[in-house]
């Protein structure tokens, strides 16, 4: 059932606030039962920041789907060490198990099917115990994406979703992460503008360089 982002925030205007600002009511309505969906890219360099400096006991979660850059994961273990936490992990199958039950290379036959058990699957286990989840979608990644609210309701897996940087740019992002001297995964600065599992993931802009060459945009997490 769809909820009105009123019931949250009474006559907060949200859409008129600063990504901080926004982190910050997130914080007062939900906090302890909302978590950062962490995907080590450079937006989450941003909110994690934000959110930490706020609150240090903030919850935040990694979707671990075996096929992640090497990039990725020391981006991943130089955030834990900045700021003295332990990500919450929760993980597709590993890859021999996903290829006893599949066969080889799921990602190449079925994409879908690759996501769904890999990344679909774990983020509901891990939105399972939430009220609400922050993410760092923004509308100029994707026109899937171009309607994205700072926060409202998620149909889809029923709780709040906030996407305080929904109107940041790329440029935003990384004058924040340069200014800040922020762990940031290199790949960006190799051309990458998303990144996400090593085999449907190439340089490119925007989210052009995702699923190259199939029709697939969005593995589903989002849209
Ligand atoms: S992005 Fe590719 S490898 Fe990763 S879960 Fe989806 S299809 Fe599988």
């Amino acid at each position: 059932m769809e909820r009105s982002v009123a019931e949250l925030v009474g006559e907060t205007d949200v859409e008129a606030l600063t990504a901080e600002q926004v982190l910050e009511v997130v914080l007062e309505t939900l906090h302890p039962n909302v978590a950062l969906a962490c995907s080590f890219q450079k937006e989450e360099s941003v909110l994690l920041d934000m959110l930490l400096e706020r609150e240090p006991e903030a919850r935040v979660f990694a979707l671990d789907t075996h096929v992640l850059f090497p990039e990725t994961y020391a981006v991943w273990r130089a955030v834990e060490q900045r700021y003295g936490i332990r990500i919450a992990v929760y993980e597709g199958p590993s890859l021999g198990r996903q290829a006893a039950v599949h066969g080889d290379a799921l990602w190449e036959r079925n994409p879908d099917l690759c996501c769904s058990i890999r990344k679909i699957g774990p983020l509901g286990a891990a939105l399972s115990s939430l009220d609400g989840w922050i993410t760092g979608v923004r509308r100029d990644q994707a026109p899937s994406r171009a309607s994205t609210p700072k926060l409202g309701w998620d149909e889809r897996h029923e709780l709040w979703k906030a996407s305080p940087l929904a109107d940041w740019t790329d440029d935003d992002v990384l004058a924040y992460v340069r200014e800040r001297e922020l762990p940031v995964n290199d790949l960006h600065a190799r051309g990458y503008a998303s990144i996400g599992c090593t085999h449907c993931t190439a340089p490119g802009t925007g989210r052009d360089g995702r699923w190259i060459g199939s029709g697939k945009t969005e593995c589903g997490l989002h849209a």
